[in-house]
């Protein structure tokens, strides 16, 4: 999964990009969580993230919500469950209506490694999967494209590589995984007390990683779209992934996700080269098999909305108070029109964070106005 970085509002809510497959028809899901299966080496990384947003802001899964942590998929408590489609393998669709907000599934990840390990790391590491675990990875479908990525990618020995690649997130670390001393596990440190370590010693301790790919058995099922209903993101906290319905889907509705961030600011063309040079797959969604004149409206709308958010995040451009308000009431048409429910994530974190304060302040807003007209009519 060699991806760009995500641009990610905080670490709890950060968004995800990951890499596509083709559905297989595989069984259903088993009933019980595997503990995660972690690369020695980022082992301490992984536990100082989670240890550090322990009694963060987060919190909206927690043991006790049946939505979440107990979700798989077609238990009778899951709201999502497995389906075939005609043309595109299993799909994941709402078992009954679900409400926009509704977090989905919370899942702990199967594996967790780094982009770059050897392919005789990666084999010892898979070779010490539990039979269970190795049995729900290959019951994954995997990556069988012949774009140069993937070329190189069956070169290696490791036959789990096309499986990881298909299903993977790369997810950016939370800044917690930064202060980790050293790769040999032997503690969190403070920034102040690395920085003295680095000037006194000559040998510095190598730079902790900055991301880390992630590979979620059942949230894997879930199909790209560039209209997506539902959103991802991690609880770093519990180290589990979470999907949330970004509008009302009824029950039979497929629930999708976006595998990359950046996608909504880009036009078909684009952004279908960019999914199909990154996963290796043609986009087929709702979106990008609509009609010409549908997708030319699209186009039109997301290359204004790029427009616009460059705009935004352009120093030279010197946009008062008002202009910059200006720019993110036009972004929030245009992506009212577009029929894109998520926050967005623009090239630049910045114009992202601005435009996800400035949406919910307005949503408030108009809130309160509708709640005081209401009282006045009283
Ligand atoms: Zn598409």
């Amino acid at each position: 999964m060699p991806l760009p970085l995500p641009t990610s509002t905080s670490p709890n809510t950060q968004r995800t990009q990951r890499t596509h497959r083709q559905f297989s028809h595989a069984a259903a899901p088993t009933a019980t969580e595997h503990l995660p299966h972690i690369v020695p080496d980022l082992l301490p990384y992984i536990l100082a993230v989670v240890l550090g947003s322990v009694g963060g802001a987060s919190g909206s899964s927690n043991d006790d919500d049946d939505s979440g942590s107990d979700s798989i998929l077609n238990s009778d408590k899951s709201p999502l469950e497995l389906y075939d489609t005609a043309d595109a393998g299993v799909a994941v669709r709402a078992r009954r209506d679900i409400r926009r907000g509704e977090l989905l599934i919370a899942e702990l990840p199967l594996l967790v490694w780094e982009e770059g390990m050897s392919a005789v790391e990666l084999r010892r590491w898979t070779d010490a999967l539990t039979d269970s675990a190795r049995a729900t990875l290959f019951s994954l479908s995997r990556r069988s494209d012949d774009t140069a990525i993937a070329a190189e990618m069956h070169d290696n020995t490791d036959e789990s590589a096309p499986i990881r690649s298909a299903n993977g997130f790369q997810l950016q670390l939370p800044d917690v995984a930064l202060q980790v001393s050293s790769r040999e596990g032997s503690g969190i440190v403070s920034d102040g007390d690395r920085n003295r370590n680095n000037k006194k010693n000559p040998n510095p301790t190598p730079t902790p990683p900055t991301h880390a790919s992630f590979l979620f058995p059942h949230i894997s099922r879930i199909n790209h779209s560039c209209l997506p209903t539902c959103a991802q993101a991690m609880d770093w906290s519990t180290l589990r992934m979470e999907v949330y319905a970004m509008r009302d889907i009824p029950r039979g509705g497929e629930v999708t996700i976006e595998y990359l961030p950046g996608l909504v600011a880009m036009s078909s063309e684009p952004r279908k080269r960019k999914l199909k040079d990154t996963f290796g797959f043609e986009c087929k969604c709702g979106l990008c098999s609509a009609s010409l004149h549908t997708l030319h409206q699209s186009d039109s709308r997301r290359a204004e909305l790029a427009d616009a958010s460059l705009s935004l995040a352009d120093p030279h451009t010197q946009l008062d108070r008002q202009g910059m308000i200006g720019q993110l009431e036009r972004i929030h048409s245009l992506l009212t029109l577009e029929g894109y429910t998520l926050v967005p994530e623009f090239t630049h974190n910045h114009v992202s964070r601005a435009y996800a304060v400035f949406r919910h302040l307005r949503s408030t807003h108009i809130a309160d106005d509708s709640q005081s007209q209401s009282q006045s009519k009283v």
